[in-house]
């Protein structure tokens, strides 16, 4: 390599430019793009978790009044929580629905709640 060739190499340095070029900021762009692509729809799988847990939530409290029911009444709530979801003190806010599949709640005779095993 002679000294002028150096010294153009040494020129060529100089004189680029500070910053980013176009092709570097698409390429980030499209970097951006394709983690946003991956990112939103594990939003919407947090979101059915969420909702799967709060229908485990919403099924134990079910349980929870039940059994609070039973040690008042000596029985157990009618299936379809009609009693039991008419006592303001046992649910305030009327019995939940499930907010995986807006279904009802529905008791079996041991005061379980039958289904929503999602
Ligand atoms: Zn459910």
């Amino acid at each position: 390599m002679t000294v002028t060739q150096v010294e153009g190499i040494r020129r060529d340095k100089r004189a680029r430019p500070c910053g980013f070029s176009l092709t570097e900021l698409m390429a980030v762009v499209a970097i951006l793009g394709l983690l946003a692509a991956i990112a939103l729809p594990r939003t919407g799988s947090v979101r059915v978790n969420g909702n799967r847990a709060a229908c485990h939530v919403n099924r134990s409290e079910i349980e929870l009044q039940a059994m609070l029911w039973r040690r008042a009444t000596g029985v157990w709530p009618v299936a379809s929580l009609a009693d039991v979801g008419a006592d303001a003190a046992y649910f305030p806010e009327g019995v939940p629905v499930c907010p995986v599949d807006g279904s009802v709640y529905v008791l079996d005779a041991s005061g379980e709640v039958v289904g929503h095993s999602h």
